[in-house]
Order: C-alpha cells, then structure tokens, then sequence
C-alpha cells in the first residue's frame, strides 16, 4: 500500500500564484478526480508534482509513502512511482513504441542490472493483452500519425508497463473522444488495486461515465472548495459550475 499526500500545497508561475494552499490525500486502490473550471490550475498542480521546472513550489509538501519528493528531480520521481500522463504527447518518429518502452523501463532500473528481454517482451505482451492492444502496435513509431485514441493508448501501455504507483492523468481540454477517453478509463481501472492509485484532472463529468471515483473534488482558484463522492461529479454536470462559485460568494 502507498500514499500520497499533498499538503497545503502553494504553487507560483514567475511572480504569479496558482495554487493556493491544496490539500488532498490519495490511497492505493483509490481514484480521485479533481474538477474545475479553466485556468484554476489543474494541470499546474499535475505538472509541479511531476517536478516540471516552470513551476514553483513557493510552500507545503508533497509526500509519497511519508517521504518529500520535492526535492527530487522529475525522473527520480517517476523512479519513485509518480506517472504523468502527458495532456499533448509527443511524437517520436523512427523510434518502435516496442524500443521506447525497453529504454523506459531499463532507465528505471538500477546502475549494472541488465533488462531480461525475454522476460521484458512476455511482460510487454501480457500488458497488452490486459489492454486489449494489438500485437502489430508496437513496431510502430511512437505517436507518429497517430489518432487521438492511438496516442492515449500508447500512454496507458507505458503506464502499465513502468506500474507507477500513483498516475496523475491530465485529460482537461484534450477534446477526447468517447473511444480514447474509455481506452483511458480502463486503462486506470485494470491497474487499481494495493500498488496503484490515481488523480485524474477534468473539466467534463463524461470521463466519470467510465470510472467511479472514490472522491470528487473541485477546483477552483487555486484550492479544493468542495470534496464529495460521484455524485457531486453529477451535481456539476446538471448545475455547472457558477453553482459553487455562487455558493462560494454568499458563505
Ligand atoms: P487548468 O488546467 O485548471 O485549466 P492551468 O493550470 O493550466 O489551469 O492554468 C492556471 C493558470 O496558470 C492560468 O491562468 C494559466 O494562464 C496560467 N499558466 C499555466 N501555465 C503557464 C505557463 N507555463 N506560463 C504562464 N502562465 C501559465
Ligand atoms: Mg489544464
């Protein structure tokens, strides 16, 4: 079992404030999404957890299994099981997703241990036949040309291949279709359990159609302002989101 806590959590872009002050504690086994109008800085919390350097963590923590990751470098973080899934990935022409996945988890592998390729392409295969994932898929180029549905696939098979312990899945804005947003909703499904839990960003309810969160929170300003369980996702969707902001105005 693993935990990851945030902890009054302050976050600056340059001089700018984004996050103010968020709080949130995530189980393995547990999804969490966080939901929020545009530019109340969602993927700024997802991208300053995962260590991006343009943002700045002016105050509070961020604690997986009671350790600080902040003073670690992004790749020592995906190392010690953060995943972010990336909003826009990009495209790696000439490179196999095969050969891209085997750097990935060789990387992730300590100084003088030699990957097992057999081992590595039974473990490959069988994360794909989990993922219903075709065979063919892999010789192709990581990205390259691929549709949106495509491109979140080869994204849950390289979650699936590092098993992070915690995902942090922006999917806000990406203009999603039902297939790729399914493809990502089973993808997390398939993988919960007691060495895997995740935080997924959304502005729309329709990607809580595939997967019931354990908690809902919604972002707005820079803090959580309300925590709840799937039923204020569907709260959100019938009355939008001037509804807390309005709440908000007259507590
Ligand atoms: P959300 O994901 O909730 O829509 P963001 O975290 O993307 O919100 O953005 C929050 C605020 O931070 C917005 O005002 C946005 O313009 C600003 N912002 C985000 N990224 C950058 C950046 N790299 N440089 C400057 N401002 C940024
Ligand atoms: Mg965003």
């Amino acid at each position: 079992m693993s935990k990851l806590e945030i902890k009054d959590l302050h976050i600056a872009i340059g001089e700018k404030k984004i996050v103010k002050g968020l709080s949130l504690t995530i189980n393995s086994g547990e999804v969490h999404a966080i939901m929020g109008p545009n530019g109340t800085g969602k993927s700024t919390l997802a991208k300053a957890i995962a260590g991006h350097p343009d943002y700045t963590i002016t105050s509070g923590d961020v604690l997986l299994d009671y350790k600080s990751i902040l003073d670690m470098e992004p790749d020592e973080r995906a190392r010690a099981g953060i995943f972010l899934a990336f909003q826009y990935p990009s495209e790696i022409p000439g490179v196999s997703i095969a050969n891209f996945l085997r750097a990935g988890v060789q990387a992730r592998m300590a100084d003088g241990e030699e990957l097992d390729a057999s081992g590595y392409y039974k473990r490959l295969y069988s994360k794909m036949d989990m993922l219903k994932i075709d065979r063919k898929f892999t010789s192709r180029a990581v990205n390259d040309g691929f549709s949106g549905g495509e491109k979140k696939r080869c994204e849950i098979l390289q979650m699936a291949m590092l098993e992070p312990k915690f995902a942090l899945m922006d999917e806000t804005d990406s203009g999603l279709d039902i297939d790729a947003l399914k493809i990502v909703a089973e993808g997390v499904e398939s993988m919960r359990g007691d060495k895997f839990g995740a935080l997924m960003i959304t502005h729309y309810q329709r990607l809580l159609d595939y997967i019931v969160p354990d908690q809902v929170h919604v972002m707005f300003d820079g803090r959580i302002v309300k925590t709840g369980d799937k039923s204020l996702a569907l709260e959100l969707e019938a009355k939008g989101y001037d509804w807390v902001s309005k709440e908000l105005a007259s507590a």
